[in-house]
């Protein structure tokens, strides 16, 4: 059944030394007529490599493959899926560093953050390939006596995974290892500025040893390359992450087509601080939850919603902590904050910036474009006090190191403001009294909450999931994600009496 691709290397190098990259299309890294230059957004003269846009012939080939490629896959042992999904894994915690590098290169997250990104896809593989022996099938005692009543989980066909630029690796990895694990064939679209992790994970997955076509590669932009693959007939299922208003047109085109869907996007993230929390942890959780990853977290805290008796101590205290932030070239181990992503996303956080002035917020600190040795899209984390749930920048998502100081009077006007938004995704509170966390688990409006702690959506093994315009149908991760690889079957048995095991002796 394998096919092993393990001596094929498509690199090439033009005259000007570039790398080139191709698709993995039907068992094969396909060149193409157009390529798209990656550039390291810590350094914008260090160009990556130059990979490969994929034409909609390309698309239509990649799907078609995958099509072809569902009896073999979806008939696989567990064994055999278990065997290439682990060793996926391995290759991927083995080589950690060289990929964080990469990672850290061309998305512009710290080393270290882009090292502990690759060891999770790594072990975000290995926990599919373990969930291929849980059992898919639930048995129930059936209401009609002698009957037997069992559910079964199929694989749905091809998936498209189409992701986005800020977690290159881990998106990727737990949309595509519970696909294969669950017996589904995929094609990825990655996002255009993070196509160099994306190529490197598929060149992992292309020599693991899966059947030709069960995996496939096309790089390429959203508005052609994604469009044409969730309008695509033969996709069965479409897992998205990205933004709200990308999210919203791709739920409605494969609805209209009748296709099934797992849509993550976009947030604006509750930091709830009470009077009585811990100050200096606050802040960290604050510090890491607003500016970590450059603000560029679908869970970042930019609303910090803070009540009147710890406001003064907590923006002092951010203010301090701020200063003292390292903000550098993400490869440099020093650095704390790296570079914003593209030279567009930068333009787009220096509006929301423009826009919070205009609208009444202070700023306390940070929001400037910063000049280091090499040039970069670099800004300094910026800091609004004075903001109210109106403002834009409370309102819609900023993705980027900007996060606002809400001042309320107490607990309950606290979570008022925290729950006016359209987003749902994660929510956080610093305190030490147990029936207000209570409450504010029960009462607040999100998928995901965290209690004294920075906002993270690390735990593989646990749902990842939002509410409102963050989140729609089943969620990601976790045993959970089953619910979109697979379809249930309902089998309701008669075996009559001739099937029935024979008594002993008899
Ligand atoms: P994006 O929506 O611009 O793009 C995401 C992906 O969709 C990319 O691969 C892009 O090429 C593709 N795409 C764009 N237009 C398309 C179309 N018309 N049809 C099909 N595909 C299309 O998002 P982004 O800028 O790459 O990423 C940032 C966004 O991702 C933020 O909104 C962030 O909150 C969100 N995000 C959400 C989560 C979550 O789990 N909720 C996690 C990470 C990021």
């Amino acid at each position: 059944m394998a096919t092993c691709f393990g001596a094929i290397t498509m690199t090439i190098r033009t005259a000007n030394k570039q790398p080139i990259k191709h698709n993995f299309i039907a068992g094969e890294w396909r060149p193409s007529a157009e390529y798209m230059e990656n550039i390291n957004p810590s350094d914008t003269n260090d160009v990556i490599a130059r990979y490969a846009i994929a034409s909609s012939n390309d698309v239509q080939d990649a799907v078609s493959a995958a099509a072809t490629a569902m009896p073999v896959w979806s008939n696989s042992t567990s064994g055999e899926r278990f065997e290439i999904l682990d060793a996926i894994g391995s290759e991927i915690i083995q080589r950690q560093h060289e990929l964080g590098d990469l990672l850290a290169r061309e998305e512009g997250k710290t080393l270290k953050e882009a090292v502990a990104e690759a060891h999770r896809a790594g072990s975000l593989f290995k926990f599919f390939a373990a969930e291929v022996y849980r059992s898919e099938t639930e048995g129930y005692r059936s209401l009609r006596p002698g009957i037997s009543l069992e559910v079964r989980r199929e694989p749905i066909g091809v998936v498209a995974a189409i992701t986005p630029w800020n977690f290159p690796l881990a998106i990727p990895a737990w949309k595509i290892a519970p696909a294969l694990a669950y017996g589904n064939t995929v094609v990825f679209k990655p996002a255009e500025l993070v196509s160099g992790s994306a190529w490197a994970l598929a060149e992992i997955i292309s020599r693991a040893g899966l059947p030709e076509g069960v995996f496939n590669l096309v790089m390429g932009q959203g508005t052609e390359v994604g469009a044409a693959l969730v309008e695509h007939a033969d996709v069965a299922g479409v897992t998205f992450t990205g933004s709200t208003a990308v999210g919203r047109k791709i739920g409605a085109t494969t609805f209209a087509r009748g296709g099934k869907m797992q849509l993550e996007m976009g947030g604006q993230n509750p930091l709830i601080v009470l009077d009585d929390a811990d100050l200096e942890s606050a802040v960290e959780f604050a510090i890491n939850g607003s500016f970590y990853s450059t603000g560029q977290r679908c869970t970042a805290s930019s609303r910090l919603i803070v009540t009147e008796g710890i406001h003064d101590a907590f923006v002092a205290a951010m203010l301090h902590r701020m200063q003292g932030l390292r903000i550098g070239d993400a490869r440099n181990p020093d650095t704390e904050i790296g570079p914003v992503v593209s030279e567009a996303q930068l333009n787009n956080n220096l509006d929301y910036l423009r826009t919070a002035k205009i609208e009444g917020a202070r700023l306390l600190t940070g929001g400037e474009e910063l000049k280091r040795p090499t040039p970069g899209w670099y800004l300094s984390p910026a800091l609004f006090t004075h903001a109210t749930r109106e403002m834009q920048i409370c309102r819609e998502e900023v993705f980027g190191p900007i996060a606002s100081v809400i001042s309320v009077s107490n607990y309950d006007e606290a979570l008022l403001v925290a729950n006016d938004s359209d987003f749902g995704l994660s929510a956080g509170i610093v305190s030490n009294d147990r029936k207000i966390i209570d409450h504010f688990t029960t009462n607040v409006q999100a998928g995901m909450v965290q209690i004294n702690l920075p906002t993270a959506g690390m735990d593989f093994h646990a749902p990842f999931t939002g509410r409102k315009n963050s989140s729609y149908g089943p969620p990601e991760k976790g045993s959970h994600c089953r619910e979109f690889f697979t379809n249930s079957k309902v089998v309701h048995a008669n075996y009559g009496e001739r099937l029935k095991p024979k008594k002993e002796g008899s």
